[in-house]
């Protein structure tokens, strides 16, 4: 009984993956050009993304402070001089965040999939992301997809809770005014978008995008390698996997709580 799909952003509708790579080899080439390490730079800038950013999520620093720790640990990773005082480290990321800007790409399979989606009538599309409003809002404007996703569901709107954390997703049914059974979630991120969804009660997809697989068990889930595979899970019979969907009345809009 799907009223709602909530896709995650980064890796399913925007190849964030490929316009960071590619931000932080142009940012450490004016930082350091011809540096020996420079192929290695966007597996370093992941392994700080990771660890800075989980340290944000977790409340113990702030969002510019998880950027400062960023420059200045790809900075000693490459044993340059890092950047001066928190000014010097904010131009530094400021740099990057441009080249990261210029990159900023949507998915080939995604105008389609939506199309597809929205045919089917009555559904509400929208976001469940981990990112920064701000920084998640100017993506979505950019790749074209800010008039056609509603809500955007960021952390400042679900009571701080990130995503695996079980009460982000009921924060968010509560927020679509619907029970977590009517939610479907899609993304990239096994922990994030699909095994953390089922245990709120929601509906969760994997977009196994690149067919990598997951290390353990296979996530209890239906896989799909492109978006454009996700329609036929909501109009298929949920023996074979899919969803039943039920539309919204005409008129659209969630049911009254
Ligand atoms: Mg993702």
């Amino acid at each position: 009984m799907i009223r709602a799909i909530l896709f995650d952003l980064d890796g399913t509708l925007m190849d964030h993956r490929g316009a960071a790579d590619r931000a932080a080899v142009a940012w450490a080439s004016g930082l350091a050009p011809g540096h020996p390490r420079l192929e290695e730079v966007p597996a370093l800038w992941r392994r700080l993304e990771e660890t800075h950013i989980t340290a944000w999520q977790a409340g113990e620093c702030s969002f510019t402070e998880q950027r400062r720790r960023r420059v200045r640990g790809l900075c000693t990773e490459l044993g340059l001089p890092g950047p001066t005082g928190t000014a010097g480290a904010d131009a530094s990321f400021a740099v990057f965040l441009d080249y990261y800007r210029q990159r900023w790409r949507i998915f080939p399979d995604v105008a389609e999939t939506l199309t597809a989606l929205t045919a089917l009538g009555g559904l509400r599309l929208g976001v469940l992301t981990n990112g920064e409003a701000a920084v998640q809002a100017a993506k979505l404007a950019r790749i074209g997809l800010a008039d056609l996703l509603d809500p955007v569901l960021t952390a400042d709107l679900l009571g701080g809770h990130f995503k695996p954390a079980r009460a982000c997703y009921l924060h968010a049914a509560r927020l679509l005014g619907l029970e977590p059974g009517q939610v479907l979630v899609v993304g990239d991120d096994v922990a994030a978008d699909v095994t953390g969804p089922r245990t709120a009660g929601m509906g969760s997809v994997w977009l196994d995008r690149d067919g990598a697989g997951h290390p353990g068990p296979p996530p209890p889930a239906p896989r799909i390698s492109l978006l454009t595979q996700l329609p036929a899970l909501l109009t298929g019979a949920p023996a074979a996997g899919g969803f039943p969907l039920v539309p919204l009345a005409p008129g659209g809009g969630p049911p009254p709580p």
